[in-house]
């Protein structure tokens, strides 16, 4: 056992975790890390956010040279890939940042302990080190920020190599032919992209009658639309229910949703991307008498406190989105908690994006769920087609939506698709953070021309007097 106990030990690495223990550090905590990956930042640094994002830009840019240039007058010659040189771009990014993690913790002064945590006992977390050496270190507080890990879908193995999770399909080695994506969610339409633009025809089986489900419905059918005008084939209301690996591929057996007649589809991969799962394997959970909920996420109150006094629970692990903003804010809230402040998040207002080419970015309440609660409300719509900016970088696809309630105005959401939409939804993000109304932004000034003019545009849509329209 540590001679002197730690005020705070977080479990887990990744942005809920590393975001936690700086924080707990800068407030005077004594503070360790424990990451069994060998790296720090968890999924969004070395199998997540970013290098789906490295691969999202090179291939957005390697797409716009082989097809999207001419229109603005500049041709070129034959573009070339070369794969090996872009995952290697990909690659450097990730060590850098994840590098970059542990000279944070050096400055902040937050012990960084490699190995595997697990609750050993009250106030204890044992460390098992890659070479298998178990040490003791106490603890007046654990934090549980072990994340998640992907969905397996029964009858369909994954191998990482003809049939990956997200992990595979940002580490291939070759330009698919025909790459199968199994769900039409967040990763299956970002990895869905990156392939594409790349040069393999991808075909998305997704079990609903809709894609991106949870996001406003006319954004997710703008959405489908745009994608289906790139060249990526949808099946919907289907599902996968079985693969066979057959020479140089695999054979999978696709369904109706509701059951019926099976067909059979070849593809050379095939991504597995039906959702993610809290990972708690290993943490001695059940002998600590931790709670978890149906769903195995890592039960906590409104101050991530699970059952158990002194231990916590944040990110991925527990319910909410599964996103690494998020993990880092409720890393902050918690450790603000345990310094005696009065940390929060505000779920409300958690954005959303999808980093494909136009972004989709989504913001509080949808259409459907205003709706369905009975909320009388507006709405304020404007596409980028009327907008100067867009026309001026030829990037006109989309629009900006904004809602907000019937009689106070008060903003509850706002849903754009197109251009850097995930960078204007922030402007909205702020507003709502401060209890705006649709026409406080809507009276906001606005630079011209910009692609944020959109956003305003929609806000004064909500009282039916937009300008460009
Ligand atoms: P994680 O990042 O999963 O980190 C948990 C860490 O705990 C891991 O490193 C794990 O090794 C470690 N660990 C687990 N058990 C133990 C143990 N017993 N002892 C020691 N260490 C342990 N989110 C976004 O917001 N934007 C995006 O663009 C985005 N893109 C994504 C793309 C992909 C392909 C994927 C898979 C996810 C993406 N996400 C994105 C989701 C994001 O990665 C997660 O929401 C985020 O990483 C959750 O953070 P976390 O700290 O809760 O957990
Ligand atoms: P997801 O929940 O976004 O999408 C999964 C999709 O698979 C859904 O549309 C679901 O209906 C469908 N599905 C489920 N079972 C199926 C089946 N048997 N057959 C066909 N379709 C099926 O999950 P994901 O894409 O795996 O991503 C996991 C999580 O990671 C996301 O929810 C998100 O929280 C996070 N993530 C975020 C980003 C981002 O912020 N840009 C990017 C990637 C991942």
């Amino acid at each position: 056992m540590a001679d002197t106990p730690y005020d705070v030990v977080v479990i887990g690495g990744g942005p809920g975790g590393y975001v936690c223990a700086i924080r707990a550090a800068q407030l005077g905590l004594k503070t360790a890390c424990v990451e069994k990956r060998g790296a720090l930042g968890g999924t969004c640094l070395n199998v997540g956010c970013i290098p789906s994002k490295t691969l999202l830009n090179a291939s957005q840019r390697f797409a716009e040279a082989g097809h999207d240039l001419g229109r603005l007058g500049i041709t070129l010659g034959k573009v070339g890939l070369d794969l090996a040189a872009m995952m290697g771009h990909k690659d450097k990014v990730v060590v850098d940042l994840t590098k970059g993690i542990e000279f944070l913790f050096k400055k902040n002064k937050v012990d960084y302990l490699a190995g595997t945590g697990t609750l050993s006992g009250p106030g204890a977390v044992a460390l098992t080190d890659a070479a298998g050496r178990e040490s003791e270190l106490a603890a007046e507080n654990i934090v549980i920020a072990t994340g998640s890990d992907h969905m397996e879908l029964p009858g369909v193995d994954i191998d990482e190599k003809r049939i990956v999770s997200s992990t595979g399909a940002l580490a291939l080695s070759r330009v698919p032919k025909h790459l199968l994506v199994v769900g039409g969610g967040y990763i299956g339409l970002e990895l869905g992209s990156v392939w594409l633009r790349l040069g393999a025809k991808v075909s998305v089986v997704e079990f609903l009658e809709r894609i991106v489900p949870g996001m406003d419905g006319e954004i997710a059918n703008a959405f489908q639309r745009v994608l289906k005008k790139q060249g990526m084939q949808f099946r919907l209301s289907s599902k996968v229910t079985g693969a066979k690996r057959i020479k140089g591929g695999v054979s999978l057996s696709v369904e109706p949703a509701k059951g019926g007649a099976s067909e059979t589809v070849e593809a050379d991969v095939v991504l597995v991307a039906v959702g993610r799962r809290p990972y708690t394997e290993g943490l001695g959970l059940d002998r600590a008498g931790v709670v978890l909920d149906e769903a195995g996420r890592v039960k906590v109150d409104e101050r991530f406190r699970t059952n158990i006094a002194g231990i916590y629970a944040i990110g991925d692990v527990i319910p909410g989105p599964m996103l690494a903003h998020k993990a880092e804010e409720e890393g902050i809230a918690v450790a603000e908690i345990l310094a005696g402040q009065s940390g929060h998040v505000n779920y409300e207002t958690v954005p959303a994006i999808v980093y494909t080419w136009p972004e989709v970015a989504a913001l509080g309440r949808t259409e459907e769920e205003l709706k369905e609660t009975g909320r009388d409300y507006e709405v304020g719509k404007f596409p980028f087609t009327a907008n100067s900016r867009a026309r001026c970088i030829a990037d006109t696809e989309g629009f900006a939506k904004v809602l907000s309630d019937a009689k106070s105005d008060r903003i509850l959401g706002a849903h754009i698709i197109g251009p850097d939409a995930g960078t204007l939804i922030h402007e909205v993000v702020v507003a709502m953070e401060f209890g705006a109304s649709a026409e406080d932004l809507a009276r906001t000034c606005h630079a011209h021309p910009t692609l944020n003019e959109a956003v305003k545009e929609a806000a004064l849509a909500v009282e039916g007097r937009a300008i460009h329209i």
